[in-house]
């Protein structure tokens, strides 16, 4: 009873990860978002932001698997998702920003498409649409972004590493 909202916060980042929807994270995951943050912002994947994004999503896959991929079949389940992604990412927070980081510095690079080292809000707005990711992350930079209206590094990472983290 206690833990249903945890649980449905859960559920939802697992949903977030799985981006086509087959029931487990893996590699082609982080791919289709790539993918379709390249195609929202009119980015060529060969592009040097293009190819920054899909290194940037290896990495992360690389540090999500390392987490918790146990059985070494280069997918996550939503049983290690829970029991080794969520556990070590809420004792670790920063892990999450070390291995996240990579990615968005090259989403919010391809979000900044006037090239001036920060993205708007709406831009921003528009990478997390693509990502799926929740209404908390967004709520959680909107207050972050009042302050001057422009989304760097700085604060997009800790926000995400927030809604991941999943907090009891
Ligand atoms: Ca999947
Ligand atoms: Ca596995």
């Amino acid at each position: 009873m206690v833990s249903s909202e945890y649980e449905r916060r859960i559920a939802a980042r697992f949903a977030t990860f799985d981006q086509d929807g087959n029931g487990y994270i893996d590699r082609e995951d982080f791919n289709v978002a790539a993918k379709a943050l390249l195609a929202e912002f009119d980015v060529a994947a060969r592009s040097d932001k293009g190819q920054a994004l899909y290194a940037g999503a290896e990495a992360f896959w690389q540090g999500m698997a390392g987490m918790a991929d146990r059985d070494g079949d280069q997918r996550i389940t939503r049983e290690e998702f829970v029991n080794g992604a969520v556990k070590r990412l809420r004792d670790n927070p920063d892990r999450f920003a070390e291995i996240a980081r990579p990615f968005l510095h090259a989403a919010l690079a391809i979000a900044d498409t006037d090239g001036d080292g920060a993205a708007t809000v709406e831009d921003t707005a528009r990478v997390l649409r693509i990502l799926g990711v929740g209404e908390d992350v967004a709520g959680a930079s909107a207050a972050v972004l009042d302050a001057d209206g422009r989304v760097g590094e700085s604060e997009i990472v800790p926000a995400f590493a927030r809604y991941f983290t999943v907090p009891e």
